[in-house]
């Protein structure tokens, strides 16, 4: 992972601390990295690799190193917080997960306590215990998960979630890959009920942006992760509409770094770069990769 004393640096780690120094930052803060049981990482692992053949779309992991050495890695990178985003797709597994999830933040005291949720039996208890014992962000995955936001067993845990104030990164945006209950409908009468949820739109809401910026306009809890937006690859699949970049600006409180570390076919630091090159100042960018967060998880 490091330079092995030959001065190279075939993780990006300089150009990462070059971005956060310029910029006068003590580090960033990385809202959405992926932190699972091994088994379940591999299996991850395995969706991505067998991605490119099924949609045509190459997927290479650029960080498939075990635990240990990815977790030395963002800190080298000066990530000052993280996350351990995990998500059932199936009954019976949240629970379990979120076990899994506290011992995680436990161990590793950078890593913000993350917990799920299905719509089954027990998931009001399961997610309110997972609160009371510190839960700071929750990830609830529409497309994997394949589940409708308003199901009614999800009401009481949405009720719960915007009472406590407990950000909820939500994957909800049809991209790569639309789902039943994917795009801005679904959520936004979700949100229609519950408007002070915080609710954090994953990967900006690719591919409409549009809608979901629309939303976190309309609401003032709702906010947005950078997670793979701008890069080469996702204006390839599916570009940031220019008319859309002076809201970038306007909800610039509202946007929180993100990046799917270590699930990326990309060096780390082309997310921060991709960032910089909207040309947005660097004001923004110092909200967006440390002040935002900082303030929503003080
Ligand atoms: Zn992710």
């Amino acid at each position: 992972m490091s330079d092995g004393g030959d001065g190279r640096d075939d993780d990006g780690r300089d150009e990462v601390v070059r971005f956060w120094q310029r910029l006068g930052l003590p580090g960033i803060i990385d809202v959405h990295t992926h932190f699972m049981p091994e088994p379940v990482l591999r299996k991850v692992w395995a969706y991505f690799d067998a991605a490119g053949p099924l949609t045509g779309l190459e997927w290479p992991i650029t960080y498939r190193h075990d635990e240990e050495e990815r977790l030395a890695l963002l800190r080298s990178f000066g990530v000052l917080r993280f996350t351990s985003m995990l998500y059932p797709h199936k009954a019976g597994m949240a629970a379990w997960l979120n076990g899994w999830a506290a011992g995680f933040a436990d161990r590793v005291p950078d890593c913000l306590h993350t917990a799920t949720f299905f719509p089954e039996e027990g998931v009001a208890d399961y997610v309110r215990e997972a609160v009371e014992s510190g839960a700071r962000v929750f990830k609830s995955h529409l497309q994997v998960g394949a589940y409708d936001p308003n199901d009614p067993l999800l009401e009481p845990v949405w009720g719960l979630l915007a009472e406590a104030g407990v950000p909820v990164v939500t994957h909800c945006g049809s991209g790569p890959v639309p789902g039943a209950y994917t795009g801005p409908g679904p959520i936004g009468r979700l949100l229609s009920r519950h408007p002070r949820l915080r609710l954090v739109v994953a990967h900006m809401g690719m591919p409409e942006y549009a809608e979901f910026l629309a939303l976190a306009a309309a609401y003032p809890e709702v906010r947005l992760d950078t997670t793979m937006a701008f890069t080469d690859f996702a204006e390839d699949l599916t570009p940031f509409p220019a008319a859309e970049r002076g809201r970038l600006a306007d909800l610039g409180e509202r946007i929180l770094l993100g990046t799917d570390f270590p699930n990326i076919p990309y060096p780390y630091a082309h997310q921060l770069h991709a960032l910089e090159r909207l040309g947005l100042g660097d004001a923004w960018l110092r909200a967006v990769c440390h002040g935002n967060a900082s303030a929503l998880f003080r």
